[in-house]
């Protein structure tokens, strides 16, 4: 790219190229033959629109659809984790895509978050590897990966607007970490920012985040996008480093920011730098664009069926109820066996191009099927329970698939409780009441509570497994793969238990991260709050044990090394999870965090010695005083096991750390942080550890009203009112709710950049005119003309 020749293109097209050409292509640069390129979702599927539409379930042409990354995130198996990127990149790139906007790596903070079964996991170590090796898998097909939501996005919420207050130790150790560990080991080419604001700052705006931490401290050197009308203000994303603000908005915002360089309120030089590392990017994707490349789909497919019969956790299997033996008379209940589920609402929602159902992959002379419930309804009917009733006579056994309803697990929302349907919980009931060999399968794509797992012997999580998902199931169920899939996830006994509880999803200005860096099992194990699965958490049909362990402090490096072995009767594979406990308590720690993983082919009775460096980097905190990570020095205890509970083996070791630190905290001031009680902070507390009085979390009652509200946060005003019961009776919009709700929550800033260049200056004045109470004709007509062209 030829710096020289790009700065005499004329300001405006400079500053228009900074922003997408339509809601999935960048743009062209005629003046100096740079063509555009196209981007698409997502994380588990190419897909690639036919048109122009952002209507996810239309047009989109079909592909593979891989398990979601929560599966993915439950196999453990970094080698898995790449293969995926590498099979989805030959798809984009046989579909003539450059970036594929994924791995999402955000932490799964609370179980209720609507996005979670896009997310890898509630700890930062497994979602940063298995997202590096994603990453590494993708780019190596030379796509591009867009690296999502930089940072934060933890809930749906007020996703546009939230505030989320956040402790820097808890954004560096927990919500950063899984980014920092990506960034560092895969070197993605695209970062998306988030829609939310973290301490005050939209993140596309946030200069400390994307240029001091991200680029400086990390070493990104590729381009920030912005997640889809997530741009805050274009001046002040520019100067944070934002290079593309997607998809395109119009003209408007590139003609501020070159009025904005005429009067000297940004340096040229900076929108210069923003272009160029775009255009370079694009040059390169473009030379390594191969319009001849076919992508295997069959091969992708099986791939997809490994991942998922890889990840799906057994989490109970009483009598060795499973796997199932080919002549045992099976009973395959459930609406879900009709319905096929396999795939979460919202951006990643892609095409199959080879969906196989649950009913008729399970079919054979022998199998028994019954519907049981219907998904969408809460209640049983009488004529599906006797159907089950009469057919359980002849059955040996009864697998049982349950599940919410799609809608319930969506991007644009959060769910409302951790509830699966009534109905299908009372259908569980009346069948154990017959008999307890039973297996539930659960295809869902978060946790829920499981207050029936005492009456039947065996469960497995099977989540959104993608296309090859009943495959995957059938395949875990008669033992063709042997479960060695783990809980990336804690799965708590209530939600009331959840250490976020009392503060998610916050109100419609801010979210307070009051639960600070004690998120899922550090939470859990550091307070000893039992839970119904924990992190970690899976069975095998076969059994391993752990031995010879042995750690050893070299430079800058734990080196660990133990014995695994499987004692049978199956050749199978083991996750080998490795966890480090500081002793020292100067500071607050949970008791003890994920430090690394290895998973391991053993065949029925073969022994192998694993050895595993530990960068003692992975032991430091960061303290916020000094705004550095820090080793404490002293006596650490590592556990080794297959899952978290079983700490199979454990030992000490000593870290001598050269470096004094002063403690951050003082300790009198913050009792909870000290014994890990963090579910009830008072705000006393928690404005003790942000270091500043808390921001109001609901938004302002009186105007004047701005561009970060909302109609829902103006509806109590006459204008507001008026404007909600418009948009409310809209027909489209009624026939769906979902969409509905989201845009009662979208600032008035991204509402606006809907319209794009068909709404005019005037009618924007009109409008904020009109809400902060000048309701006078004029006005009214100029919003009328407005609203009509979103
Ligand atoms: C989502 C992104 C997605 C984008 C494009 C946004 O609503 O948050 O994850 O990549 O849409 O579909």
């Amino acid at each position: 790219m030829d710096k020289r020749k790009y700065e005499k293109i004329k300001l405006e097209s400079r500053c228009l190229f900074l922003s997408g050409a339509d809601n999935w292509h960048t743009r062209e640069l005629k003046e100096l033959g740079l063509k555009s390129i196209l981007m698409t979702d997502g994380p588990n599927g190419v897909r690639r629109c036919n048109s122009d539409s952002m209507v996810i379930e239309e047009s989109t042409d079909p592909a593979t659809v891989f398990p979601t990354n929560t599966l993915l995130a439950s196999t453990w198996n970094k080698e898995l984790a790449y293969k995926y990127g590498e099979a989805l990149g030959t798809e984009a790139k046989d579909k003539g895509v450059s970036i594929l906007l994924g791995p999402g790596v955000n932490i799964k903070r609370n179980p209720l978050c609507g996005r979670n079964f896009e997310y890898l996991s509630e700890d930062p170590y497994l979602a940063g590897y298995i997202s590096a090796n994603y990453i590494n898998g993708l780019q190596s097909n030379n796509i591009a990966c867009s690296l999502k939501h930089f940072a934060a996005n933890n809930q749906e919420n007020y996703r546009n607007l939230i505030n989320e207050i956040i402790d820097e130790r808890a954004l560096r150790e927990i919500y950063l970490k899984p980014f920092e560990i990506a960034v560092k080991n895969s070197h993605p080419k695209t970062i998306m920012t988030s829609y939310n604001k973290i301490n005050g700052y939209f993140s596309s705006d946030n200069k400390w985040l994307l240029d001091d931490v991200c680029r400086k401290e990390w070493g990104f050197d590729g381009v920030y996008m912005s997640d889809w009308r997530g741009l805050g203000h274009v001046v002040e994303a520019t100067k944070a480093g934002l290079n593309l603000e997607m998809p395109t908005s119009g003209s408007k915002n590139a003609e501020d920011l070159a009025s904005a360089v005429k009067a000297g309120l940004i340096d040229e030089k900076e929108v210069n730098e923003r272009g160029l590392e775009l255009a370079r990017l694009v040059e390169k994707l473009l030379k390594t664009k191969d319009d001849n490349f076919k992508a295997d789909y069959k091969s992708n497919h099986e791939l997809a069926r490994e991942i998922a019969s890889d990840g799906i956790i057994l989490l109970k299997n009483s009598d060795n109820i499973l796997p199932l033996k080919q002549n045992d008379r099976v009973l395959y209940v459930g609406d879900l066996l009709y319905k096929d589920k396999f795939e979460g609402g919202g951006s990643s929602h892609a095409t199959p191009k080879d969906l196989k159902n649950l009913c008729e992959t399970l079919r054979d002379e022998k199998a028994i099927f019954a519907k049981g419930y219907e998904l969408d309804k809460e209640k049983l009917e009488s004529s599906l329970i006797d159907e089950v009733l009469e057919k359980i006579k002849v059955a040996d056994k009864v697998i049982m698939f349950i599940g919410p309803d799609e809608k319930v697990e969506s991007e644009g929302y959060d769910r409302k409780n951790l509830l699966l349907p009534r109905s299908q919980i009372e259908l569980i009931n009346l069948i154990t009441k017959i008999t307890k060999n039973v297996v539930v399968v659960l295809i869902n794509g978060a946790p829920y509570e499981l207050p029936f797992v005492g009456k039947i012997n065996g469960l497995l999580e099977a989540y959104l497994g993608g296309e090859a998902y009943a495959e995957a199931i059938k395949d875990v169920l008669y033992g063709k793969s042997i479960p060695s899939g783990r809980l990336a996830e804690t799965f708590p006994i209530r939600y009331e238990d959840v250490p976020s509880s009392k503060y998610f999803p916050g109100g419609s200005q801010t979210s307070e991260y009051r639960d600070s860096i004690f998120v899922g099992y550090r939470y859990y194990e550091t307070h000893n709050i039992p839970v119904r699965y924990p992190f970690g958490f899976g069975l095998s049909y076969s059994n391993f044990s752990y031995s010879g362990l042995t750690t050893k402090v070299d430079k800058n490096v734990l080196k660990v090394s133990f014995k695994v072995k499987n004692l049978g009767p199956y050749d199978a594979k083991e996750v080998s999870e490795i966890y480090a406990g500081c002793e020292v308590n100067s500071v607050f720690k949970a008791k003890k965090e994920l430090k690394e993983f290895v998973k391991t082919a053993l065949k029925d009775n073969e022994e192998k010695t694993i050895s595993i460096d530990i960068p003692l980097d992975n032991l430091k905190y960061f303290n916020v005083k000094e705004k550095k990570w820090v080793l404490d020095g002293g006596v650490y205890s590592l556990y080794v096991g297959g899952d978290s509970h079983k700490e199979a083996i454990k030992c000490n070791f000593k870290v001598s750390s050269k470096v004094l630190s002063e403690n951050p905290y003082n300790s009198n001031e913050l009792p909870s942080y000290y014994n890990g009680d963090v579910k009830n902070i008072s705000s006393k507390e928690f404005s003790k550890l942000m270091g500043f009085k808390l921001p109001s979390k609901n938004a302002k009652w009186f105007p004047p009203f701005n561009e970060d509200n909302c109609l829902n946060t103006i509806s109590h005003t006459i204008a507001g009112y008026i404007l909600k019961k418009e948009v409310k009776n809209n027909p489209t919009l009624k026939a769906n709710p979902e969409y509905l709700s989201q845009l009662l929550q979208m600032p008035f800033r991204q509402l606006i950049m809907m319209g794009g260049d068909k709404i005019t200056r005037e009618e924007i004045k009109g409008f904020y005119d009109f809400i902060n109470g000048h309701m006078n004709k004029h006005n009214i007509l100029l919003v009328k003309s407005m609203f009509s062209k979103i």
